[in-house]
Formats: structure tokens, sequence, C-alpha cells
């Protein structure tokens, strides 16, 4: 890598800091806790005496493991945790999903310690746009003067460049209200932004990025499991590719799917997203059967990144307050302006 680059990514990519920044000190009776074997009942309850010590509070995505979306203060897709984070009063807010999503809480919340589990589990969408390579591109084609609408499955350096970011809930909305005499960029996902045109007619330029999870089901995946279960109704997230989305009775969020199952008739849906949702579903509305999507080669669809996460690992990053999110502050406030412009557009 070159020097230039160290530096852009330095300027544009969030880091972590360990312990030096820590307003808070370690809860001591950790090293005891260690000592003794746990079960998932020990874990929660010690996640939960640890969250009253830390007055934090838990956020857990929807793609997140039974056990922790059962400790969870709130469980969501991205636009209702980035509403949680936004409304929090917590000293301490501990982020059960990806890298990207503890830095929407941090950048809405700079003077509040954000930790999450595992520092490594990232995304392979946000990784499809790197900050630097945004930016060059934008300089390269500054003549089309992009109105640059960013998912918020990205780094907060692709926040701090983004002119507003949208969830795949308020999306199609977002992009209606965008300047109807500029050219639109959209980053990173081209299924979502493919979908958004679907819905609102504007053309967009796509970003090329894709989520590895969802491009995993296929045409033929889904037609093989809609053969076993005529009566299903297939209920696909927007992140899956043009094929798949045209065999789903309905594409939508993650948070969408709970109130159109609920809201449905039939008793069965197939669930096209990754796996961790059939949980939320089942919790939420008892009686009604959920069948995972399956993809060319297993049953069902785990996100290897948000299934890093463990009660363990959240059990340790309150007590030790890291891994932590912190965020350079000429990065962080242009992310928060297209943070609050989303959540201003999706009131
Ligand atoms: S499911 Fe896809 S978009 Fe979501 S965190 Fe995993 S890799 Fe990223």
């Amino acid at each position: 890598m070159s020097s230039s680059e160290e530096n852009s990514r330095t300027k544009h990519e969030s880091v972590t800091t360990p312990h030096w920044k820590a307003p808070l000190e370690p809860v001591p009776l950790l090293a005891h806790y260690r000592r003794m074997p746990t079960t998932s009942t020990d874990l929660m309850e010690e996640i939960r005496a640890l969250k009253k010590a830390r007055n934090a509070v838990i956020l857990a995505h929807n793609y997140q493991i039974a056990a922790i979306q059962e400790v969870a203060d709130f469980v969501g897709d991205s636009l209702g945790l980035s509403r949680q984070a936004a409304a929090t009063g917590a000293d301490v807010i501990a982020f059960c999903g990806v890298h990207f999503m503890g830095e929407t809480a941090k950048i809405l919340n700079p003077l509040k310690t954000v930790v999450i589990p595992d520092l490594e589990a990232g995304c392979s969408l946000s990784d499809s746009c790197p900050a630097p390579k945004l930016e060059a591109f934008l300089h390269e084609h500054h003549g089309k003067n992009y109105y640059v609408i960013a998912y918020i499955n990205c780094s907060a350096g692709v926040k701090a460049l983004a002119d507003v970011i949208v969830t795949s809930g308020n999306a199609a909305r977002i992009v209606e209200a965008a300047p109807a005499d500029r050219n639109i960029l959209f980053v990173p996902d081209q299924n979502l932004g493919a979908w958004v045109t679907e819905q609102t007619g504007r053309k967009m330029d796509l970003w090329q990025g894709h989520c590895y999870v969802h491009v995993e089901f296929t045409r033929e995946s889904i037609h093989r499991i809609k053969a076993g279960h005529p009566e299903a109704v297939v209920v696909a997230h927007p992140e899956c590719t043009l094929a798949v989305r045209l065999l789903a009775d309905e594409v939508c969020s993650t948070e969408k799917m709970v109130t159109f199952c609920k809201d449905h008739a039939a008793q069965t849906f197939i669930i096209v997203t990754e796996s961790g949702m059939l949980h939320r579903l089942e919790r939420e509305i008892p009686g009604k059967t959920f069948i995972p999507g399956p993809t060319d080669h297993c049953a069902c669809a785990d996100c290897r990144y948000m299934k890093m996460n463990t009660l363990e690992k959240l059990r340790d990053c309150l007590a030790n307050l890291e891994p932590r999110i912190e965020i350079p502050e000429d990065v962080r406030r242009p992310a928060e302006r297209s943070v609050r412009r989303m959540l201003e557009l999706s009131a």
C-alpha cells in the first residue's frame, strides 16, 4: 500500500481504541466469572448483571444467534437499531451485529462508549466499497456531480462521502426525495439499488457490490423449495438477485417481513434471507411456520460475520469495555450529517 493510500485509509476508516480512553473501568468480577463453568442461562444472567452495572443497552440485529436476541434490549433491522441508538440514554451501547453497525451507533453517539463483541465481524458488502476507492471514483467522475446515496451497510468513511444514507426499509422513499436535477450514484449494493429503481423508476448508477450471503440464493434453489411447499408464501430480501426476487411474493426489509407475515392470511412462509431472521419471526409470530430459504449447497444461509458474535464475547465486551469503536471527528461529523438526513427523511 502506498503512503497516500495509507493516509487516505487513516482519514476515512474508523479505528478502535483498546483501553486508554476508557471513561469506565473494567468490572473486576470478570476473572471470577471466567473460572466458573457456564451455561447459556448463567451467561445471560452475567450479561444482564453487567448491563445494569454499566448502564448499558444491548442492540441486536435480526441476524444474530437466538441467545443474543433473547438477551438484547432491542432486536431489529438497521433502521430500527439506528433509531434506538439515536434515542438511548444509556452510557454504553453494546452492538451485536457487524462492525459498520457499531460505527453507525458511534456516529450518532460520539460521547458514549460503543462496544462490539468481535472486532473481526465485518461485512463483505461494506468491504466491496472502500472509502478511498469511492473518493477516487467521485474525483474521476466529478463532471457527473453525483448525489451519493449509500446503503447503511458501509464504513463510516463511505458514509462521510455520501449525501444521504438509506436502509432497505426506507430506500425507495429516500431515493424519491433525491434532487431531480442530480445524477445518483447508489453504493454499495447493486441488487438493492436495482430493486429501488424498479420501485421508483429513478435511474441510478450502481456500485458493483453485493452481499455474499444473499447472492447464494439461486433461482434453482428457490424453485426446489417452492415445489416442496406449494402453499408457502415466499418473502425475500432485496439484497437477493433479480432472478430470486422475481420468484418472491414479497420483497422487503427484515423489519417489514415481521408485519407482512403477521398480517398475511397464509400459515407457511419461505424466508429468503440470513437464517437469524427465523428466530425473530418464530418468536413474534407463534403458530405460523417459517422455512429458511436454501442455497444450492445448504438448507439455510448463515452470515459468517454475524455468527462470530457469541454470548461469551458479549459478556466480555461489557466487562472489559472493548473492543471499542472510535471514529476520527473529521470522518464522524460528515457521516453523522448523512445518517441524520436519513432519520429525518424516514421519520
Ligand atoms: S448478511 Fe451480508 S450484508 Fe449482512 S453483514 Fe453479512 S455479509 Fe454483510
